[in-house]
């Protein structure tokens, strides 16, 4: 069994395989034995849970989510991984690889076919090109699952973490509020990848809420208007709402003095309740 933990090891399996890594895939492979195990360990996943990976790379997490989970479906888009896959894991049973992209898949019938009566889970070490992406989509799919658990980017990691009314909140931080419940981890050094990446990074848990804590009665219209107001940051919740979603002044005016808050209030100032009382009003 190729001792996946051991930097020598991974080079070799890469060398021998003639893999060179592919920047625009976000392809930082994570080199430090420490990591996965507690990754693994702290996603959930154990033997009446389904795993869903995305970009298992050469397996090291994969591996130790093996170890634990009922099963584990991992996705990766590089066409030439599923072969050194197929060797790295080669002692698993419980490991399906599938060659596609994550942004292409139906995840609500992936999961249905594949953890059939399973508790789910997520677990990866997202590449940092579409962090974002992949996590809303995961979020608003409203797939049955229980957790989201993550390695992405220090920066992106405090934004989705922080509470909205927050200073580094962003509309992505609503969003993940909306859905979750936003917990970090553990930090990650730059080092602990290769090649190193120019960032530190950081392993967030999303628990997935059953329901949202505040009342919305238009999603759509909710997430239209949070966009709006983060969309122009150093401009008032007022002028960004009204500028963002054609709506004239006055109305968006009538309707934040309606909610009672501040005419100048920033969208980066507001909770998660004043947000939706105002959406309510507007
Ligand atoms: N899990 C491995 C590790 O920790 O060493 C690799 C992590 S690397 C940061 C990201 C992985 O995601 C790469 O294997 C890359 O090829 C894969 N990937 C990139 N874009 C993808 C996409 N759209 N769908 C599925 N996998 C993707």
């Amino acid at each position: 069994m190729a001792n996946l933990s051991d930097i020598s090891v991974i080079k070799e399996v890469l060398s021998r395989n003639g893999f060179t890594f592919s920047k625009a895939l976000g392809q930082n492979f994570l080199v430090n034995p420490s990591v996965c195990p507690k990754m693994a360990e702290m996603c959930g996943a154990d033997e009446e849970t389904g795993v869903l990976e995305v970009g298992p790379g050469i397996g090291v997490l994969t591996k130790e989510l093996a170890l634990r989970a009922k099963k584990v479906v991992s996705i990766e888009i590089d066409e030439r991984l599923p072969k050194v896959l197929g060797e790295t894991l080669a002692e698993f049973d419980n490991v399906k690889i599938i060659n596609d992209d994550i942004m292409k898949l139906d995840l609500k019938k992936l999961i249905e076919e594949e953890f059939s009566k399973m508790k789910v889970v997520v677990c990866a070490n997202l590449p940092y090109y579409i962090t974002s992406p992949v996590i809303m989509k995961l979020l608003e799919s409203r797939l049955p699952i229980e957790a989201i658990t993550v390695m992405i980017q220090k920066e992106v990691a405090d934004r989705l973490c922080a509470k909205a009314g927050e200073r580094n909140a962003g509309a992505i931080t609503v969003s993940v509020n909306y859905f979750a419940d936003a917990k970090k981890l553990f930090d990650v050094s730059r080092g602990s990848f290769m090649p190193a990446p120019n960032v530190d990074s950081a392993v967030i848990r999303l628990n997935i809420k059953s329901e949202p804590d505040i009342f919305v009665s238009d999603e759509k219209k909710f997430f239209r208007m949070v966009k709006a107001a983060f969309g122009m940051r150093r401009k008032t919740a007022l002028n960004a709402i009204s500028a963002g979603m054609g709506i004239p002044k006055s109305n968006v005016a009538s309707a934040i003095e309606k909610s009672g808050l501040d005419m100048n209030i920033r969208a980066e100032k507001m909770t998660m309740e004043e947000l939706a009382t105002l959406c309510e009003n507007l």
